[in-house]
């Protein structure tokens, strides 16, 4: 390929989308180069889903190691290190990043340690040395970073960017935020032993999700010690005597020893030089795309959370996989955004697929709910009291799942399988004929039988 450009493809961000429509282009016959301005492997790898997982297993030994006197063990003392959990994360992300780098170099895509701004449709400057590349197709796949609200003091607030990296765990922290970023930080700071406070503005956080989830998702981290706080908000932040004061929307003052802000994130197109090449942009700073990942301009591409579709991996990875097909394999592609499995790793854990209850009602009116609430068996011995909820969203008429929604130990491992038979439309009595896996928790699944009723009509019946 190539012609009168330098490259076929060229590729701004070695993140999720990125990396994978580079190697798939190159694999096509195409000349590519990548450019990063951080680290190959990009938000995913290097501080997102990744190292958060891990610190998420780290926080949960505390737990384990309190439920295993119920069977009959006698933990010894235990102490936590930071330092050392921090230390063997690092290790495994550079691990990760060879292996992301080493496989773009095995697909021949050549790597360019820069950022890369564009100048016009078909080409990019580097900020490193200022050398300036054309290619036929320019693919901007540079993700999001967490946004930090204008208030006094807020840069003594981190985000989850700097969580990844602090000297110390802190005693105490205050996470804001209400998505899915914030409560899971929010248990792992709780887990690992920081007092922990989580303020939310609105009045009930995880917005979005399903109503069930959300209310027991709440109950659940209260009952685990996290200081949970809605309709709450900072005004101002100062540092005074090695601590830090928030001074909150009512007047309350709160003492603590860190801040986390994890209140969204914003794509990071400031600065890229879009407008150089006239693409267009939504409200949020979004590229805006067709189902195909183009822009409004014939050259330029975009794929991943700096389109604001659905802020996930396998999306991003997707959509770069798509892209490539389409444009360099002449095999037209288009990610289906509709269903999308997903797991939150709260302290329970969350997932979730398809339509909340809510959504459901809006879209197709009536519709079945069918629900369930238990103490798993574990908790029998261990003397949890932690519940586990399911709940499947399901259409009348044709009594297709429409969604499910878990909470409860390994529900994003659960979810995965199950979003499988619900991207297939599954229906409700084929869930019921599948033949339940004894004993676990997700046979309650496929052994739902009564449809749930709002208290009023039961007490009518
Ligand atoms: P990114 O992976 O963000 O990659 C963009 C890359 O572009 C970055 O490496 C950046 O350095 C680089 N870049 C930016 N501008 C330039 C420039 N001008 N020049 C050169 N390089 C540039 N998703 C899940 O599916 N599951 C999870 O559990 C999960 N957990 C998360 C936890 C946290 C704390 C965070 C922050 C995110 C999490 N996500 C999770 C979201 C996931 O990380 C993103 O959806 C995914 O990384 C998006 O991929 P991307 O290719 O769009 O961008």
């Amino acid at each position: 390929m190539t012609g009168k450009y330098d490259y076929d493809l060229f590729v701004i961000g070695a993140g999720s989308g990125g990396v994978r429509a580079a190697r798939i282009a190159a694999s096509h016959g195409a000349k590519v180069a990548v450019a990063e301005e951080y680290r190959v492997g990009g938000t995913c790898v290097i501080r997102g889903c990744v190292p958060k997982k891990l610190l998420v297993y780290a926080s949960h030994f505390a737990e384990d190691f309190e439920e295993a006197a119920g069977f009959g063990w006698t933990v010894g003392e235990t102490s936590f290190s930071w330092k050392k959990l921090i230390a063997n994360k690092d290790r495994e992300i550079d691990r990760l990043n060879g292996i992301y780098i080493r496989n773009l170099e095995k697909a021949g895509v050549e790597i360019i340690e820069s950022r890369a701004v564009l100048k016009d449709a078909n080409t990019v400057r580097l900020v490193a040395d200022g050398r300036e590349i054309t290619a036929g197709r320019i693919l901007v796949a540079v993700g999001a970073t967490p946004f930090r609200p204008d208030l006094p003091g807020v840069e003594h607030a981190i985000t989850s960017n700097e969580a990844f990296h602090l000297d110390a765990l802190p005693g105490r922290i205050v996470v804001v935020g209400g998505g899915y970023i914030a409560v899971e930080f929010a248990g792992i700071f709780n887990g690992l032993g920081a007092e922990t406070i989580q303020l939310y503005r609105g009045p009930l956080f995880m917005r979005g999700f399903d109503e069930d989830l959300r209310k027991i998702l709440a109950e659940e981290m209260v009952k685990k010690g996290v200081d949970l706080r809605m309709n709450s908000d900072i005004v101002a932040i100062e540092r005074k005597a090695g601590e830090l004061h928030l001074k909150l929307a009512d007047g309350d003052v709160l003492k603590t020893d860190a801040v986390m802000y994890a209140t969204g994130r914003v794509p990071n197109t400031a600065g890229l030089g879009l407008e150089n090449a006239g693409v267009a942009l939504g409200p949020k700073g979004e590229i805006l795309v067709d189902r195909f990942s183009k822009t409004n301009i014939d050259s330029i591409y975009a794929v991943g959370d700096v389109t604001d579709r659905a802020n996930l991996t396998p999306v991003a990875i997707r959509e770069g996989q798509a892209f490539a097909e389409t444009v360099f394999n002449d095999n037209p592609v288009a990610v289906d955004h509709s269903i999308i499995p997903t797991a939150i790793f709260s302290q329970p854990e969350m997932g979730t697929v398809g339509l909340t209850e809510v959504e459901a009602r809006t879209r197709h009116g009536e519709i079945d709910i069918y629900k369930t609430s238990f103490r798993p068996m574990k908790g029998t011995l261990s003397g949890s009291d932690e519940k586990t909820f399911m709940k499947l969203v399901v259409e009348p008429a044709s009594q297709r799942v429409l969604g499910v929604h878990i909470l409860g130990p390994a529900s994003g491992e659960l979810i995965q399988a199950v979003g499988i038979a619900v991207t297939m439309g599954g229906t409700k009595a084929q869930f019921d004929a599948t033949i339940a896996v004894h004993p676990t928790a997700a046979e309650e699944l496929v052994t739902l039988k009564e449809k749930w009723q709002p208290p009023a009509a039961r007490a009518a019946d």
